[in-house]
């Protein structure tokens, strides 16, 4: 079993380090929110006192930060991890960021000595949760090795994406397809209502049909085909549209820096942009159907 140091134990951190803890992890873990920390420790999770406590004596720190910039602060500099920690150490960073500072972050672990993987995950707060999320791993295949039955105590699929920053870009082009989608199912279900056909029907058909997706069949925008999914409850998240504008700017951001064209993920980026400034930013993402349905005119 090893020792675990975890940074960032908000929605996603706190379940993810309670099921290192229930893996039979010893987990020591920090948050810059107080209410955070207690949480955490509530689930077993060794409250620290701040970054440098947390990794102290670590076989294995993880990071599951907000945005780039925060990953960024808490890794680089003199009082970055890395170069606070002994050498060869693994770190594993499963925050969603680009591509690029996510490569920067990986040149300085190898530079400093150090293992590292960028980690991100699909399946939410409620795949945190259950200990079912699927990380996508990039690096070293040493560092795959080391960290991959670690990942497994927080998550039921684990794969190697490939060199560093790999992990991320399958990240943003998953979520890239997924936001493109849910647009055109819920297209599809306002266009169908104007028709005269029934929603249910189209689901019916569509499900078992070309245009099936995960966006139709797991979090159906209408309420009723898909009991679990948010349309059900007023569309509270699940997964936040504003967690769908980061990912599809970030998706562009890598886009424009390969010198890839992404032409709909662009047009989606627009749309949930639209629909977080009108207010829903926290809605589950899927609640881009009431913008679509309210604007005939396009
Ligand atoms: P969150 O805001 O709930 O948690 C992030 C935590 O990091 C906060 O508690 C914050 O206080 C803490 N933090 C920030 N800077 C810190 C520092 N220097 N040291 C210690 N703690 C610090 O966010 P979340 O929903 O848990 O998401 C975390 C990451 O996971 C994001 O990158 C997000 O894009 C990604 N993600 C989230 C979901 C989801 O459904 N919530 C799904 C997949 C991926």
């Amino acid at each position: 079993m090893a020792r675990v140091g975890f940074l960032g134990l908000g929605n996603m951190g706190g379940p993810m380090a309670a099921n290192l803890v229930k893996a039979g992890h010893e987990v020591r873990g920090f948050d810059l929110s107080g209410a955070a920390v207690l949480a955490a420790s509530v689930n077993g999770v060794v409250a620290a006192e701040n970054m440098a406590d947390a990794v102290a004596g670590c076989d294995v720190a993880i990071t599951m930060l907000p945005a780039g910039s925060h990953v960024e602060s808490v890794y680089l500099g003199k009082d970055g991890l890395f170069e606070q920690s002994a050498r060869d150490r693994l770190f594993i960073d499963c925050s969603t960021i680009d591509v690029d500072t996510a490569r920067t972050v990986h040149k300085a672990a190898e530079a400093s000595g150090h293992g590292m993987l960028d980690a991100p995950v699909s399946g939410g707060v409620t795949g945190a949760g259950a200990g079912t999320l699927t990380f996508m791993a990039g690096g070293s295949e040493k560092a795959y090795q080391r960290g991959r039955s670690l990942l497994f105590g927080m998550g039921k699929t684990v794969v190697h994406a490939g060199g560093p920053g790999s992990g991320q870009a399958a990240k943003l082009c998953n979520n890239l397809m997924l936001g493109i989608q849910m647009i055109s199912v819920a297209e599809a279900f306002c266009l169908a209502e104007r028709l005269g056909l029934d929603g249910a029907v189209l689901f019916e058909i569509s499900s078992r049909s070309s245009g099936s997706c995960w966006a139709l069949t797991s979090n159906c925008p209408i309420p009723g085909p898909v009991p679990a999914s948010p349309a059900n409850r007023e569309y509270e998240a699940g997964f936040t549209a504003a967690m769908m504008l980061k990912d599809l700017r970030l998706a562009g951001q890598a886009a424009a820096s390969a010198g890839a064209a992404i032409p709909l993920g662009t047009q989606a980026r627009d749309l949930y942009e639209r629909f977080v400034e009108e207010g829903h930013a926290g809605l589950d993402f899927s609640g881009i159907i009431k913008m679509v349905r309210g604007n005939a005119e396009w």
